[in-house]
């Protein structure tokens, strides 16, 4: 485990790019962390160089995994506030990259499996671990979660406070088993959900939120077990920005601190291709992909230039829920993937473009 110190630059979004594998040509070319068109197909895009973090290619998602997650997750349990994206056209492999599959495991199962490892090798601490589940589609969140049928399943999630979402269930977890059977009601339910999987899926953002809470044990020996503190019912934890350092609340004498580890598979960056939703969303299938860039780019911006220009959290439900885990102190990582395919090259290069804007 890395410690303390060791989370990476602060104040620093981490931008790579992941090059899915191809059964045709190869349209790009990777040379350190720059990728760009090969010199065949660049006559039009004269020579256009873009730079990232990371640069990955390949199928295994546990050098993926440990380039550009692992440090957020251990910052998360650190105290603090971590988001990791995977942004790209569908089909593009974000699915693979945050889920993964049974041969290779994504981000989201390896990172459980990481926090769970901290937890038996922290052993002055104890933990509580709260799971929620949720999807943004055309503006509307619903929680997965809720069990189908209920009245939660229909009534979309509000927004009611700063990024604080009610009705909103979370799951205390204290198992890589018990995440795991979450994860899956989850996935069933949205499947269950939509009259077209496909178009749903690919349109919508899915976000898996685990809120940690810690506190030193009390050494006393006699340890009363940690219950979930009083929080109104059936919303979620209220969680501030970290800022400066972990966040820490007093509470029964013992101070707590609380953090958030956000894994989102956001929805298909491709452009709209019937005319109606041309008409409704522009020039991107979802509008909600644009604010992200813009609050990313901004947030970066302003950490490096020491600014505090207008974050247009408000412009879409995704960056307002979001908002506290993004705001501060927050560790982001955006993974932007790409299929490098000839005949997709316009995409590819819409996605090279977003993940510029934000580093
Ligand atoms: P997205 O979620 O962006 O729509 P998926 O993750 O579902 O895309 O990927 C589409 C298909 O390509 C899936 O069958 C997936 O297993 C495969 N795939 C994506 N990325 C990779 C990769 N890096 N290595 C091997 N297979 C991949
Ligand atoms: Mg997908």
């Amino acid at each position: 485990w890395l410690t303390g110190k060791d989370h990476g630059s602060e104040d620093k979004v981490l931008v790579s790019v992941r090059i899915r594998p191809t059964d045709t040509t190869c349209a790009w070319e990777k040379a350190g962390q720059t990728i760009k068109l090969q010199s065949d197909y660049s006559k039009s895009v004269a020579g256009t160089e873009y730079n990232f973090d990371e640069i990955l290619t390949g199928s295994d998602n546990k050098p993926v995994y440990n380039s550009v997650a692992r440090s957020h997750v251990c910052a998360a349990m650190d105290g603090y506030n971590a988001v990791i994206f995977a942004y790209g056209q569908t089909a593009s492999g974000k699915t693979f990259t945050l889920s993964g599959d049974q041969d290779q495991p994504g981000i989201i199962p390896r990172s459980m499996k990481d926090v769970f490892a901290y937890i038996r090798r922290t052993p002055t601490r104890e933990y509580l671990l709260r799971c929620s589940y949720l999807e943004i589609y055309n503006e509307s969140i619903h929680d997965l979660l809720a069990p189908p049928g209920s009245a939660s399943t229909s009534q979309s999630v509000q927004i009611i406070g700063n990024g604080i979402l009610s009705p909103l269930r979370e799951e205390v977890v204290t198992s890589l088993k018990s995440v795991k059977e979450v994860l899956e009601r989850g996935y069933g339910n949205r499947r269950t959900a939509s009259t077209d999987w496909n178009e749903r899926s690919s349109r919508s953002h899915s976000v898996f939120r685990l809120v940690i809470e810690s506190r030193e044990r009390s050494g006393s020996g006699e340890e009363e077990s940690y219950v979930a503190p009083p929080t109104p019912s059936g919303r979620s934890t209220p969680v501030a920005p970290s800022a400066g350092g972990p966040r820490l609340q007093a509470r029964g004498g013992r101070s707590v601190q609380t953090s958030v580890l956000s894994l989102i598979d956001l929805a298909g960056s491709e452009r709209a291709t019937s005319d109606k939703e041309r008409t409704r969303e522009g020039k991107y299938i979802n509008t909600s992909l644009l604010t992200l860039g813009t609050v990313i780019g901004t947030l970066a911006e302003n950490a490096a230039k020491n600014k505090a220009d207008h974050v247009p959290f408000r412009n879409s439900k995704l960056t307002r829920m979001l908002q506290p885990s993004l705001s501060g102190n927050a560790r982001i990582s955006v993974i932007c993937t790409i299929n490098p395919d000839l005949s997709a090259v316009t995409e590819s290069t819409s996605t090279l473009l977003f993940a510029q804007r934000i580093k």
